[in-house]
């Protein structure tokens, strides 16, 4: 009954989404701050009339606002139902193995990326990281033949940030014929680290954005990625051959309200951040080891302690955190800024930890 292909399908393990909401959630990097105002207003005022008709299938507003805040035109932007709807069409349209060679993505990082190459057939390579878990551009650089490069920046779950030179670098020496996506779902906890405004000059530059960290809408499920229109229209193509509608009328309409509200997402991006340096510089001193995190999460470990035990001793204390049973990760958790209060709560639990 079921197909070869999905016989050979190997999913991706979503974080625990508990039903019980009286757990710490640090397991998701989830923003800790609610969405603008005028999110709530636009939900409050939405008339269920409106959903008897399909949405616009290009979200042509917020398709316009997005443009707008990168300062690109809208042919240069694709919006979708959450990034890794468009992470897929990426996967789709730009990387095939055949004579082309691998497709290049960090041996640790974002764990969809190896997911959408079994889904469409894609051979894929690994490169390793540095020992402190940066990237190294000169690996890839080095590949004799490859389909395309991608990577997110800051890293997942390392939390580490490429500097937007290296990424200037690899794009000034690597094929112009040959796609490199930067998924920058963690970007703004990274301030002057986007590469966004490059896609003018560099045509086989793909940028993806989610709005589901530091735009606080994980539950909304909205994306989008900025390219060169000609790479945009080719996102288009696959989007078209699977679903015209993936953005639905609320999202697109919630989608809007939010970018219009950049200024708000900025100023929370912010105090994640202060949060963020607080709490790494009180782990640090507690022991720990705390690579500089650019995002909104921590990928600490230490010294004598398996990520699955700090994992288990933390959420029998009703803290949820992640942990990797991948090579080379088992001694680390992934810990999601929270509220002061929130990383208070754990550093106090963590004092009881051994
Ligand atoms: C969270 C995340 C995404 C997916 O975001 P959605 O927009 O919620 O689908 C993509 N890439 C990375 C690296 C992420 O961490």
């Amino acid at each position: 009954m079921l197909s070869s292909r999905l016989k050979k399908l190997n999913p991706y393990i979503a974080g625990e989404q508990p039903r019980n909401l009286d757990f710490i959630k640090l397991n998701t990097n989830e923003n800790p701050y609610p969405p603008c105002e005028n999110v709530q207003t636009v939900l409050s005022k939405f008339d269920s009339a409106e959903l008897r008709l399909y949405p616009d299938p290009n979200s042509t507003q917020l398709r316009e606002a997005i443009a707008l805040k990168h300062q690109v035109k809208p042919e240069n932007v694709i919006v979708s139902n959450g990034s890794d709807e468009v992470l897929s069409w990426i996967f789709y349209a730009f990387f095939d193995s055949d004579e082309n060679g691998h497709l290049l993505f960090p041996e640790h990082t974002y764990s969809f990326y190896e997911v959408y190459c079994s889904y469409y057939g894609i051979d894929y390579k690994k490169i390793s990281l540095k020992e402190d878990f940066s990237i190294d551009t000169k690996d890839y650089l080095e590949q004799e033949k490859s389909c395309g490069i991608i990577f997110s920046n800051p890293n997942a779950p390392t939390s580490v940030l490429l500097s937007r030179d290296k990424i200037i670098g690899l794009l000034k020496k690597y094929d112009k014929n040959r796609v490199v996506v930067i998924d920058e779902a963690y970007i703004d906890f990274s301030i002057g680290g986007s590469v966004i405004d490059l896609v003018g000059k560099h045509k086989n530059l793909v940028v993806v954005r989610t709005f589901s960290k530091s735009m606080s809408l994980a539950g909304m499920r909205l994306g989008y990625a900025v390219a060169h229109s000609d790479l945009i229209d080719a996102l288009y193509c696959a989007k078209d051959s699977f679903n015209s509608y993936p953005v639905d009328r609320i999202a697109q309409k919630i989608g809007l309200a939010a970018v219009e509200n950049s200024s708000y997402y900025e100023f929370n991006a912010k105090k994640v951040i202060e949060t963020r340096e607080r709490f790494s510089e009180k782990l640090t001193s507690m022991g720990w080891i705390v690579p500089k995190s650019g995002a909104n999460f921590l990928f600490v470990s230490k010294k004598g302690l398996s990520g699955q035990y700090i994992y288990e001793f933390l959420k029998k204390r009703a803290i949820l955190v992640r942990y990797f049973h991948k090579k080379g990760l088992e001694d680390f958790v992934r810990i999601t800024i929270g509220t002061d209060a929130a990383m208070d709560t754990l550093i106090k639990t963590l004092e009881g930890i051994g």
